[in-house]
């Protein structure tokens, strides 16, 4: 295994920070003593509680969580199977969700009411989910309703938004999409209407238009909510099929074409992976593209001996590396990207969480408003009808 671990200085993480939407992350408060990091029993004491907790808790791992709280998941994977196989544990009252806000909500929506899910910090957001506000996609739905075009447009929203964009989209008509089968969406989309509102990546939006669907660059425009009527003349919108949200994630979203020319002459013959956030010209640049999920399988099977530079979140692609020691695996950029968001989910919120849980304290719930929730379940509904992926790309 060769794995070249970025330089994780002061400097890289606060770059990182300045590349996100600092007003955008959640910075709640959140109730009960923090027992400190530096604590040598945290381990055991999460691992305690757990056990005395037993089929009560069901804990949930993104792909992108640290490995001192993956070692504590009942299942890993990424948002969507994640809520589903929350929904798939009845018995368990209690969802403790090791990831972001708009995750747990999906979570609530999904489970019964019976079953109470859990976020560890209250402050793990996503800067994308955050672009996209209720209110700008309301005034952004306004914008093409004077422009003569709303009723012909489907929108389509990827799973990283929050409930009540969820729930916008299930009311409009739309679907919710992840990465592994945003083309489906927008082929179904596009069967209703004219038009796609694609929210709020504009990259996976436009990876899948041009990739996928075989459309040019010129059929999509960026519509950006914090200019008038999105920055677009009324031509724009009624020429364009793809109205991409002027929305990124700002870990994807590093990665740059420079990027994957470096790596080449790096590391000889080396395959170049990168997930559908990234901007186009990254992925126009590398050799395979594909979701989360696709991503660990295509390592998994890749041969042995065979060179990986892999863009996605840091804490996967280390994992990846150590689980596959017979390949050469390297992160696609040389400094640090970890989903700072993510990390915030740490072994110390964990255990305050399930010690809570033990003595009949409930941290830090997440619920979403029933009427929001039941349109946004019409959009997951329609997602779930969609016919499966039979490519192996995003
Ligand atoms: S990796 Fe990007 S999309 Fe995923 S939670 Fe972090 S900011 Fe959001």
């Amino acid at each position: 295994m060769t794995f070249t671990e970025p330089q994780a200085t002061p400097l890289a993480l606060l770059l990182l920070g300045q590349g996100s939407d600092a007003s955008s992350e959640r910075g709640v408060e959140c109730p009960g003593d923090l027992p400190p990091a530096s604590d040598p029993a945290l381990v055991e004491r999460a691992r305690v509680a757990k056990e005395q907790l037993g089929d009560r808790v069901f804990v949930l791992g993104h792909h992108y969580q640290r490995d001192e709280v993956i070692q504590f998941a009942d299942v890993t994977g990424d948002s969507f199977k994640l809520a589903r196989d929350a929904a798939a544990r009845p018995d368990a009252e209690y969802i403790v969700f090791c990831g972001v806000h708009f995750m747990a909500e999906s979570a609530d929506i999904l489970t019964s009411d019976a079953q109470q899910v859990l976020l560890p910090d209250l402050a793990a957001g996503c800067s994308m989910a955050d672009m996209a506000s209720y209110q700008q996609v309301l005034e952004a739905w306004d914008v093409l309703t004077d422009a003569g075009v709303a009723e012909r447009t489907v929108p389509i929203t990827y799973m990283n938004s929050s409930a009540a964009i969820k729930g916008f989209t299930g009311a409009h008509g739309g679907a919710v999409c992840t990465s592994s089968n945003a083309e489906q969406a927008l082929r179904w989309a596009l069967d209703r209407g004219d038009k796609v509102l694609f929210l709020p990546d504009q990259h996976l939006g436009r990876n899948t238009a041009v990739r996928e669907l075989g459309m040019s660059l010129d059929d999509c425009v960026v519509f950006d909510p914090h200019k008038p009527h999105g920055g677009l003349t009324e031509q724009q919108l009624r020429d364009a099929t793809m109205l991409l949200w002027r929305g990124h994630c700002s870990v994807h979203g590093r990665f740059s074409a420079q990027n994957v020319a470096d790596v080449r002459a790096r590391v000889p013959g080396v395959n170049v992976l990168v997930h559908p956030e990234c901007k186009h010209e990254v992925v126009e640049a590398a050799d395979l593209v594909g979701s989360t999920e696709y991503i660990i399988r295509t390592v998994a099977a890749a041969e042995p001996g065979s060179s990986w530079a892999i863009g996605t979140e840091l804490n996967l692609v280390r994992r990846l590396a150590d689980a596959h020691p017979d390949k050469r695996i390297v992160f696609l950029d040389k400094t640090v990207c970890y989903c700072s968001t993510m990390n915030r989910i740490d072994l110390p919120h964990l255990v305050r969480t399930l010690e809570a849980l033990v003595h009949g304290g409930v941290l830090n719930r997440i619920t979403v408003e029933p009427t929001v929730a039941a349109n946004a379940r019409l959009a997951l509904d329609r997602m779930l009808a969609l016919p499966q992926p039979t490519t192996a790309g995003t």
